[in-house]
Formats: C-alpha cells, sequence, structure tokens
C-alpha cells in the first residue's frame, strides 16, 4: 500500500506514521465491509482499498483535535466551548507575546530580574480599589492556595450552606482537604448566622488550632431561596480573623448583579478569590486581591509555583483590563453578548432566517431565554430569539457538531434550536447550517417567521 503513487505522496506530505495509520484504517474499513457482504464492485482497478478512502482519512485524521466551535447554544461563558472569547486587543497581545520573548519576568528599567505578572498588578489593585493582588492558572487554584498560604495545618469556619460543588469536581472539603485545612462547619444548610461562627470559633480555639480563617464561598451555580439567613461579609468581618472569599466570578460591572471583589474587599474581606474568565470576560486565570501582607504570604509559598500564570494568560489579562480601564467594557465579547438587546437578537435571527431561506432550508425564527453561564447567576435569563429547524433532531446535531467550523445548538420542544446571542459571523453560521442540512439530508422548504413570540 506504501509504494502506491498517491499514499507515496501522501507520505513526503504528512508522514510515514500518519500515513500508514491512514492506510490502517482504510483496510480495516474495507474488511469490514466485506465481512458485512458488500463487496467492492469489481470494476475498481485498486480492489476494495481505494486510494480516495485513504487520503479522506488522512484528512480526517489531521483536523486538530480542539476546533472552533459556533457557540448557538445561548449559554455566554459555557465551560465546555472555553468560556469568554477574547476581546480582539486582548488576542493581539497574545500573538505578540508568544511567537517571541518578552518581559516576562525582566524589570526593563534596571534590567534585574522582575516579577511575573507585575504586568496585571497595578491594574488590578487599581480597577478592584485592592492593596495587592497575584494572579494564578483558574480561580480554583487561588483559592487551593490562599487557604494553604494563609490557613495551612490550621481550620477554616465554614457555614453549612457553603459547603458547596463549583463543578468539574471542584468541591469545598475536599479543596480545604488538599490545602491542608481542617474543617469546622457551622450553622446549617440555609440558615447560618454569625452566632454561629462566634461558637464555633470558640470551639476551634479551645480545641488549640492555629492559625484559623473564616471562609465564605460564593454559591455561583444554585441558589438558596425561601427560609434563609447568612451573615453579610461585613459582619463575617468583625470576627477579627482573616476572611477569606471564594467569589468566583471576576465582575467588573455590577450591573450584572453578582457582587464584585471590589465590594467584598470594601465590607472588609482579607482575601477575594476570583475567576478572569467568569464575569470579566477575559482568559482563564485566578486571580487572588488583598491585604499586601496575606497576598504576600501566597506568593511566597510552594504551591504558587505550581500554579503560576502563563505569559499568554498574563499578556490577554493585561489587555483585557486596559480595555476596562479606558471605560470601554462595553467591547467585552462575553459582555456584550449578555446585554444584547432581544430587538438586537430577533433582529439578527432574521436576518439568519432570510440567509437560510436563500439557502432553501427550512426554519422558524424563535424567542429564545439565554444564559450567562459559567456557573453563573443561575437564575438570570437572558431573553433573546434564535432559529429552530425541522427534521431529526439527532442527525442534524451530529451533522452540525461535525462540521468546519462545527456548531454547536440546543434542542427544543423537540426541534433544534439556535440561539444567536453568542454568534458573530451570521452568514458563516447560515453556510454551516447549510452543508449540515445537506449532511442529515434535510428537504429545503420556505421560512415562517412567527416573531410575535420574541
Ligand atoms: C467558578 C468558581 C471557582 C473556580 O473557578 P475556575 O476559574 O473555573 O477555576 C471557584 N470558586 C467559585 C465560587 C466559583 O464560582
Amino acid at each position: 500500500m506504501l509504494a502506491r503513487p498517491a499514499v507515496r505522496a501522501l507520505v513526503e506530505r504528512v508522514g510515514r506514521a500518519p500515513a500508514k495509520a491512514a492506510v490502517r484504517a482504510a483496510i480495516a474499513e474495507a474488511r469490514a465491509r466485506l465481512r458485512a457482504g458488500s463487496a467492492q464492485g469489481s470494476g475498481d482497478a485498486q480492489g476494495p482499498v481505494t486510494d480516495a478512502a485513504v487520503l479522506a482519512l488522512a484528512e480526517k485524521d489531521a483536523r486538530p483535535r480542539l476546533r472552533r466551535v459556533i457557540n448557538a447554544t445561548g449559554v455566554v461563558l459555557h465551560t465546555n466551548l472555553g468560556r469568554a472569547p477574547l476581546h480582539p486587543e486582548a488576542l493581539r497581545a497574545v500573538a505578540e507575546v508568544a511567537q517571541g520573548y518578552s518581559s516576562l519576568e525582566l524589570d526593563l528599567e534596571t534590567g534585574k530580574r522582575g516579577q511575573r505578572s507585575a504586568n496585571v498588578e497595578p491594574l488590578l489593585c487599581e480597577l478592584f480599589a485592592a492593596e495587592a493582588a497575584h494572579v494564578v492558572n483558574n480561580c480554583a487554584g487561588a483559592t487551593l492556595l490562599a487557604l494553604a498560604a494563609v490557613a495551612g495545618g490550621g481550620t477554616a469556619i465554614v457555614s453549612r450552606g457553603e459547603l458547596v460543588e463549583i463543578g468539574g469536581g471542584f468541591r469545598i472539603p475536599e479543596i480545604l482537604a488538599q490545602s491542608g485545612v481542617r474543617l469546622k462547619e457551622v450553622g446549617t444548610t440555609n440558615r447560618t448566622r454569625l452566632s454561629d461562627y462566634v461558637l464555633g470559633l470558640a470551639e476551634v480555639r479551645a480545641a488549640g488550632s492555629q492559625p484559623l480563617v473564616v471562609l465564605r464561598v460564593h454559591r455561583s451555580n444554585f441558589a438558596l431561596v425561601g427560609f434563609t439567613e447568612e451573615p453579610t461579609v461585613a459582619e463575617l468581618a468583625t470576627l477579627r480573623v482573616p476572611l477569606l472569599h471564594d467569589l468566583g466570578s471576576g465582575a467588573l460591572d455590577a450591573t450584572l448583579g453578582d457582587t464584585t471583589a471590589g465590594q467584598s474587599l470594601q465590607e472588609g474581606a482579607d482575601l477575594v478569590l476570583i475567576s478572569s474568565d467568569k464575569l470579566m470576560g477575559g482568559p482563564q486565570g485566578g486571580i487572588i486581591l488583598g491585604t499586601r501582607e496575606l497576598v504576600e504570604r501566597c506568593r511566597r509559598h510552594p504551591l504558587a509555583r505550581a500554579l503560576r500564570a502563563d505569559k499568554m494568560l498574563l499578556a490577554a489579562l493585561e489587555a483585557t483590563l486596559r480595555v476596562y480601564r479606558a471605560g470601554r467594557s462595553g467591547e467585552i465579547p462575553a459582555l456584550a453578548a449578555i446585554h444584547a438587546s432581544p430587538e438586537l437578537l430577533h433582529q439578527r435571527a432574521t436576518k439568519l432566517a432570510l440567509e437560510l431561506q436563500q439557502r432553501g432550508v427550512r426554519c422558524t425564527v424563535v424567542a429564545c431565554e439565554g444564559q450567562v453561564g459559567g456557573g453563573t447567576l443561575p437564575l438570570r435569563r437572558l431573553p433573546g430569539a434564535g432559529i429552530t429547524i425541522e427534521g431529526s433532531p439527532a442527525r442534524l446535531l451530529a451533522a452540525l457538531r461535525a462540521g468546519d467550523p462545527a456548531v454547536l445548538a440546543i434542542v427544543r420542544e423537540g426541534k433544534v434550536t439556535l440561539d444567536v446571542r453568542c454568534v458573530t459571523d451570521l452568514g458563516e453560521l447560515a453556510r454551516a447550517i447549510s452543508r449540515a442540512g445537506d449532511a442529515a439530508g434535510l428537504e429545503g422548504a420556505t421560512l415562517v417567521d412567527d416573531g410575535r413570540e420574541v
């Protein structure tokens, strides 16, 4: 097989191992076909394993496994889809720093060794009104590091209503255990009072455990409603032990409806831990904000080296923060998608439907409800619009995922539904849907607009 001219050319192009793998896969496919009784036409001079089959398999194998996806789910910070799309200035900063050398750990003024993340710390301190800041790979890492550095070997007091699982296996009791911090639960699932913390502190002190911290955890991905009670951050700060706030959301914009790290610090939290790809809309990253002394302890802890931020994260984060500082937060793609009005989205859905109609795809403009995603603001619904397409959902969804770019849609009331909220290029989406429709064997038909739903 490797001696065939077409396969020899393939070896030249992609290398011997990938070409061989494609040949083996083509032989296996042919064998399976023969066993199943569907022998190839005898007119084919190449026998059951054709060059075309080998080339097609080689091409499939050469496609990157990490591929671009058009997000038609209406979920803005979709963790499975990489959370926040970056601002163009952040993209440019990443490319510039990644393609060559940078001042990552060099102070260009003195020529001496500098501190990694010195490029973002002053910006973070200014934007969040924090004394000091340190950046790590993500917020889970920030929480692990802060607990280990401030409370390692001691005890953290946590409300029973905050022993949560954030997602991806991040569970507060397990993170405490991994940080070498004992857990002292106080209060109940729905109601915890300041007096519960006071009692818990006294018990832990009597048992001689040092150091001691109070950990407040944001219930990011669910809500507790009804007969509930919990002290404010300001009340917890009166306990006079270090107060660590695992906030998760890196929102700089208080209008999103979530507490911001700046507010938490102002109320008296000593350290606040946030994610730079949640409501901030930047790259994946974890940020520790707080007092100079405690942030310095995090920086000096051995885990800090294991969790350190890379140059691409730091470049993207600096550029993102500069967009906020310039008062242009409306340009942050995730925020623009969250704030997009239902009217605008309906117009865009109609435009998509017209493009699809020209391509002979039957679809209907419908009202959609998006979500913020990323385990933030779980009760917030984002009214918007999209289209539904007739046809077998399973086949169409698979064809949409197999395309390039892939498209991730949702199924609503048995119909494939595409929400336009997070879609930037409607023409590209229309072409992708049309190709997937052909692949899935959809019949052409006409557009029906029931826009009154929107
Ligand atoms: C999301 C979240 C985390 C984890 O953040 P990542 O950046 O995804 O690691 C930690 N704590 C809280 C409260 C969160 O909401």
